[in-house]
């Protein structure tokens, strides 16, 4: 019996229908830009969520999560709907309703991606329930409507404004490569992203600084966007060319025209990436990511202390390049550095994140892994 199954038979006293599992993520490059139609190039890490499910005769759903002391949260079908208060449940909640599940259910969640470290452990626990969903009852999504409606579970039922990236990676993704992904029409193709043969490594620093996408920091910066498109009358800042930027600044506050310079600027940083990867040269992947960071950190001004301290440890350990990921405010880091290095680098940022008096910081290292799976039927 798996760990899933035997904490599902614990919780529950019978053996789940389905067990299915979706990773956590990190993007390589493309930040904050999934909301402005632009394009991404996440890949999926190895840490995955596990969500085993069974039917219920009846319309009772009761959710418990292993990383929530297996503690049973009960609801009737009926009562599942947005604005309801909750805690951690209302993601999987948040999924069953979007999905219009007709049916009660039981459901137990095992995550093995760390919770507000920036990974996403969000979309790893939606994609996990959605994946299982669509297969015990035959619904018949595809990846793409996967997607839109783990994002609408985020956006309209947790409140959440997401973009669409975390949800689609974490659903689509194949090891080996990253995921240069459309995120106007969810197109996407795949880019091999071989670090290892290469005999480099991509490191990930949890700073373990303060994360919580509900701040409004990231409302604020997607509002700055909305009302730059506005004043410049293009539909997204994927629209926006440098030149009309540059020539149209007079009609935008200043604020507005770095946060527009930022869009762009990582639109075009995302191609030029796919290109180094397609050629394997690591140097310009890892000048982009420093030039990522930089825009990040000053333009669209979402860095913190403890990001750029791992940023500048890491690069002056000898990194190819480095850049904060995920919303910002906290959270991790990247780093692309020589395997060989991997241990005089998280040396040299512990002790620089010591000097500093910040909470010591945790490190993990992933190859680019497979998107959601089911793992198990009956
Ligand atoms: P991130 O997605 O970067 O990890 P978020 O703040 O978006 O950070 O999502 C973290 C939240 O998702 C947690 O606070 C919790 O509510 C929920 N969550 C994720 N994984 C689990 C899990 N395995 N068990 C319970 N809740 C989880
Ligand atoms: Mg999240």
């Amino acid at each position: 019996m798996s760990k899933i199954d035997r904490k599902f038979v614990d919780a529950f006293g019978q053996s789940p229908d389905i067990v299915a599992a979706a990773p956590g993520r990190v993007n390589l490059i493309g930040e904050h830009i999934d909301y402005s139609d632009g394009f991404v190039l996440p890949f999926a890490i190895a840490d995955r969520t596990y969500a085993a499910i069974r039917k219920r005769p009846d319309r009772l759903v009761r959710i418990a999560s292993a990383q929530r002391r297996n503690k049973i949260v009960s609801i009737q079908l009926d009562d599942i709907k947005p604005g309801l208060k909750g805690e951690w449940e209302r993601y999987p909640l948040g999924v069953i309703w979007a999905m219009g599940v007709k049916q009660g259910l039981d459901v137990m969640i095992d995550g093995h991606v760390p919770l507000g470290a920036g990974l996403s452990s969000s979309a790893a626990l939606e994609c996990s329930v959605a994946t299982a969903l669509n297969d015990l009852f035959s619904f018949g999504y595809d990846l793409q409507s996967l997607a839109r409606l783990t994002q609408k579970a985020e956006n309209d039922y947790v409140g959440v404004p997401c973009g669409i990236m975390d949800q689609s990676v974490s659903l689509m993704a194949h090891s080996g490569s990253a995921l240069l992904l459309d995120c106007r029409d969810l197109t996407s193709r795949y880019v091999s992203f071989d670090v290892a043969s290469s005999g480099l490594e991509l490191l990930i620093i949890d700073t373990q600084a303060h994360h919580s996408l509900t701040d409004g920091g990231y409302a604020q910066r997607r509002q700055s966007c909305e009302s730059a498109i506005k004043k410049l009358g293009v539909q997204s800042m994927r629209e926006l060319s440098f030149e009309k930027l540059n020539t149209s600044k007079d009609l935008l506050t200043d604020i507005e025209f770095i946060r527009a310079r930022h869009a762009v600027s990582e639109i075009a940083r995302v191609h030029s990436a796919v290109s180094a990867l397609e050629a394997k040269n690591f140097v310009e992947l890892g000048s982009l990511l420093n030039a990522s960071h930089g825009s990040l950190r000053d333009d669209y001004d979402v860095s913190c202390p403890e990001l750029n301290c791992a940023v500048d440890a890491s690069i002056s350990a000898g990194a190819l390049g480095a850049r904060m990921v995920g919303g910002g405010f906290g959270g991790s880091a990247i780093a692309l550095i020589k395997a060989s290095a991997t241990i005089d680098t998280i040396h040299h940022v512990e002790n620089t994140f010591k000097k500093l008096s910040f909470k010591a910081p945790r490190f993990f290292t992933s190859l680019p892994s497979q998107g959601a799976e089911i793992m198990q039927r009956g």
